[in-house]
């Protein structure tokens, strides 16, 4: 089990693994500039925060008391107002008391209360005159000293006029002070705005006031504002709304100046409540829709925005109207917003954030120390970390070469054909491969274990492995490539080449062995049959008599098979039985009876080893001859101590001719490819025989052949020297007989005569052909080199008749020196051109002698052409012609005797060539032959 094998990456390593990144948040890393940063925002934040809560406290506090001051300056302008309004009552407790009151009364009256309200510009009683009283009520006025009253309305320009018919009037008819006298008798009726405020003002128990109007105080604008009273009589009842509309007696009106009301108002005030103040008063209520500004201090900055602090607005109501008082702080009010503590909140702030990121600082300084000790043991963890991991990733990679290895191992141990096996000391098996397994008939490898090879092979077998495995583990030497016959119980054999040696332990104790073995049988097969087709080659090869080759190869074969006698059985077919020709016996174990009645034994087919070999045309193994049915020669085997044997037929193209037998002195279980290799053998001996057999005819019909040919030879040399002799005495008689009884023979007596002259001149000429033909070969000259274009000239020369005649034009091309017989050669060129000239048809002879060098044959051979212009051949007789006697014409048309060519053809033979021809009827022929060199040169 491998050590590493559960060795999962260590989970208790990831928390190191973290450690390494703290460093960054603790040290002095970006985390902890992070960490100062925020306090030192968060501490400036707070403080502005605090500065500005502080600050708004404080102006709040301060707004307040704005507002307060502001407000008693209001006040005091609403109670002044007040007064006035206060003034106007009492105006119309004096009429409701007095019943009628003339202008001094109503003099008397309001001129104290000029003195005492600043804002009063005027004081005005305005009687309602019905249109019935005007006149009593102008008489009445100019009456009580205004000579010139009259109702009357101002002109636009400026002047007044006497007012036009109304349905009522209501004229200002007292005025104080007496700088208003100027209004008197003015008629409010004609302003709808004054009437209207008059008609409230009969309900309103406190006045109603008109909208303000402006009017030029020298060259300043003010406004002023008439507020009217009405005013009832206690004569009539002004209980109700109805009484007081119907009975009112007139109004009581005050007009304000406003700028001298507020500055009446404010001159009131201690100078201290007033400093520091801007001021607007406004109608909000406003003349058509539109709010009016009444009166603003110098000090009023109209660009100032609203909503800032140091503003404030108080509304009150005059009369009917709304009016706003408007206040702001200047430049010199005092005391401004107090800003030392915001101020100071804002500096406490700073001081409390730089302490506590000065603390945090040191803190971390501190915290650094400790950080840095961290980080170096961290990163020393680290590092041991890392050399962890990778001493577990390189025992990873051992694991996994050692696995790969393991697959490897296991994938030869599985798929090798070989057999490979581990063994205890006692040769009990500890181990095989599935192969072994396989061969073992064995479901698995594992059913071997424990198991011996007893159990496997044959007794024999066995006992010898676990032999050889003991004395491995005795002497510790290995047995390597040992090539040995294993024998399984089924009688099967396999040859093996088997290693084997000690299996130790680390330690070096011995475990008992281990060994692999190869089946090499295909191998030794192989082997076996090269190794006899090579003997027996060799033999045949070396052998020219079967007398030779027989024994030969029996004692090849048994000396390589370790058989110990051998046998060779002639087949006598005609018969259909054999005999023993040769015997082998091996060196030392000779079987001497044995092979006597061998020698002596005739086996008819059928009978025997040899007799069944050669009825079944097969080979035949007999594993022990003793209980073997027919085996004739059983008694002498036994005697000599032969047990198995074999036999395999030599057989050849006709058939089963020989048998080769041998014996054992063993049992030997039939060997099936043995007799199948040497049923082949049996075969390539059979041809040899055969061969063996054509060549001794052929030689034979060789030297009869040459036999006849030297008689014939011999026979047509005799024959045509000595019938020469004869026939030339035939010939020289009867031409003596033709010449000396010329007178006494008729005219066929002397055509006979010329006819016996004839045959015998042909005749002799047949006579000298056949003996040059002969003499080709029977008296040949010893071969030297011999200059062609001489033997040409030689050979024209014998036939310059001919030329001379026939007029024939013969051109001849470089020649050269060729291995030869001079005579034999001028012979050659002799006929050949002599029959290009004498078949030459029609037209004189062209004639073309020519050598180049041959492109086959021997080298350095020359390829000679002798060539015309003449009949030509036809093909069918290329062949034909170069036959002795053979002629394709009559005497008649071409004299001749049908020996030239054939001569020629003996030439060229004798000189090692060939000769050929090539024709076309009626355009002449090529003679083609070859010669073998001479000597280097060319001769002309
Ligand atoms: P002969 O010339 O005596 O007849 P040869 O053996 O020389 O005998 O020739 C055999 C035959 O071959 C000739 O009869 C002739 O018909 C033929 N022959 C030989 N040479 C030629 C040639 N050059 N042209 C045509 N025919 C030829």
């Amino acid at each position: 089990m491998d050590p590493f094998h559960k060795m999962a990456p260590a989970p208790l390593l990831e928390p190191a693994l973290s450690l390494s990144k703290e460093p960054e948040r603790l040290g002095r890393g970006p985390g902890a500039r992070r960490l100062l940063v925020i306090i030192a925002i968060v501490g400036a934040l707070v403080s502005i925060a605090c500065f500005l809560f502080v600050r708004h406290a404080e102006e709040r506090r301060w707004q307040a008391e704005f507002e307060r001051r502001a407000g008693v300056l209001a006040t005091a302008l609403q109670r002044d107002v007040e007064d006035q309004l206060h003034l106007l009552r009492s105006i119309g407790a004096f009429y409701f008391s007095s019943q009628e009151v003339d202008r001094q009364e109503f003099n008397g009256f309001t001129r104290e209360a000029f003195g005492r309200l600043a804002g009063v510009s005027s004081l005005e009683w305005i009687p309602r005159v019905p249109a019935a009283w005007r006149d009593h009520h102008e008489k009445a006025a100019r009456r009580s000293g205004l000579p010139t009253y009259q109702i009357q309305d101002r002109e636009p320009r400026g002047g007044w006029v006497r007012a036009p018919q109304r349905s009522g009037y209501l004229p200002i008819y007292y005025a104080e002070p007496a700088s208003e006298a100027g209004e008197l008798g003015r008629d409010l009726a004609t302003s709808a705005a004054d009437q209207t405020a008059m008609s409230l003002a009969k309900v309103m128990p406190y006045g109603y006031a008109s909208p303000p109007f402006p009017r030029l105080n020298g060259t300043n604008l003010a406004y002023r504002c008439r507020i009217f009273m009405a005013v009832f009589t206690n004569l009539s009842p002004h209980a109700t709304v109805e009484e007081r509309l119907r009975n009112c007696a007139g109004y009581a009106a005050v007009v304000l100046d406003l700028s001298r009301l507020v500055a009446g108002t404010i001159g009131q005030m201690k100078p201290d409540e007033a400093r520091g103040f801007a001021w607007q008063l406004l109608d909000a209520t406003g003349r058509e829709g539109v709010p009016l500004r009444l009166h603003q201090s110098s000090t009023w900055d109209p660009a100032r925005r609203s909503g800032e602090i140091g503003q404030t607005s108080v509304s009150f109501g005059v009369a009917g109207r709304t009016w706003v008082w408007n206040s702001r702080a200047t430049a010199a009010y005092s005391p401004k917003p107090n800003q030392v503590r915001s101020w100071g909140v804002l500096a406490c702030g700073g001081l409390i954030t730089a302490l506590l990121a000065a603390a945090l600082a040191s803190a971390q300084g501190r915290a650094t120390q400790v950080e840095r000790l961290v980080v170096e043991r961290t990163s020393a963890l680290d590092r041991s970390n890392q050399e962890l991991r990778a001493e577990i990733r390189r025992r990873e990679e051992v694991e996994q070469a050692l696995n790969h290895e393991r697959e490897l191992v296991n994938a030869l141990f599985d798929n090798i054909p070989d057999h490979i096996y581990f063994k205890d000391l006692k040769s009990r098996f500890l181990r095989i491969n599935a192969s072994m397994a396989r061969r073992f008939k064995l479901d698995s490898p594992e059913a071997a274990v424990g198991r011996t090879d007893f159990e496997f092979f044959t007794p024999e077998h066995a006992q010898g492995a676990f032999a050889d495995e003991q004395e491995i583990l005795r002497t510790g030497d290995a047995l390597i490539g040992r090539e040995e016959l294993e024998t399984w119980p089924d009688g099967s054999t396999t040859w093996v080449s088997t290693t084997k040696q000690c299996l130790r332990d680390k330690a070096g104790n011995t475990l008992g062995t281990f060994g692999i073995s190869r089946d090499i049988t295909l191998r030794k097969h192989a082997e076996r049959r090269l190794s006899i087709q090579y003997l027996v080659a060799r033999v045949l090869a070396e052998s020219v008599k079967f007398t030779e080759a027989a024994p030969q190869i029996l004692q090849e074969l048994g000396l390589y098979l370790g058989w110990s006698v051998g046998g060779w059985w002639h087949v006598d077919r005609a018969a259909g039985e054999c005999r023993c020709v040769a015997t082998w016996e091996a060196p030392g174990r000779s079987a001497p009876a044995f092979v006597e009645a061998t020698r002596s034994l005739t086996l008819a087919r059928g009978i025997g080893l040899p007799g069944r070999v050669l009825a079944q045309g097969e080979p035949v193994w007999i594993p022990d001859v003793g209980p073997a049915p027919n085996f004739p020669r059983a008694a002498v085997a036994a005697r000599d101590g032969l047990r198995a044997a074999f036999g395999f037929p030599i057989r050849s193209g006709n058939g089963v001719v020989g048998v080769i037998e041998f014996f054992s002195r063993e049992m030997e279980p039939p060997d099936e490819e043995l007799l199948r290799l040497l049923s082949a053998v049996g075969s390539q001996i059979g041809q040899f025989l055969e061969r063996l057999r054509m060549e001794e005819e052929l030689a034979e019909k060789a030297r009869e052949l040459e036999r006849s040919n030297r008689e014939l030879e011999q026979f047509a040399y005799v024959a045509s020297h000595d019938l020469q002799e004869p026939l030339r005495m035939i010939s020289s008689y009867t031409q003596l007989l033709g010449r000396r009884y010329r007178d006494r023979l008729d005219e066929d007596g002397q055509e006979f005569i010329q006819f016996a002259v004839d045959g015998a001149g042909r005749m002799q000429a047949l006579i000298n052909d056949l003996l040059a033909y002969s003499r080709v070969g029977s008296r040949a000259r010893t071969f030297g080199p011999v200059g062609c274009a001489e033997i040409v000239r030689r050979a024209l020369k014998n036939l310059e008749v001919a030329v001379q005649e026939s007029h024939a034009r013969i051109t001849c091309g470089p020649l050269p020196v060729v291995q030869g017989d001079p005579t034999q050669l001028t012979q050659l060129f002799q006929n050949l051109i002599g029959n290009a000239i004498k078949f030459r048809g029609d037209r004189p002879p062209v004639i073309q002698v020519q050598a180049v060098p041959a492109e086959e044959g021997p080298a350095g051979a020359w390829h000679f052409t002798v060539r015309d212009e003449g009949i030509g051949i036809e093909p069918q007789y290329f062949e034909r012609i170069f036959v002795i006697f053979q002629r394709l014409h009559a005497r008649e048309e071409y004299p001749g005797t049908g020996i030239g060519l054939a001569v020629c053809k003996k030439i060229v033979e004798r000189h090692g060539g060939r000769i050929w021809v090539e024709s076309e009827v009626g355009r002449g022929s090529t003679f083609h032959f070859t010669l073998l060199p001479g000597e280097a040169g060319v001769s002309n």
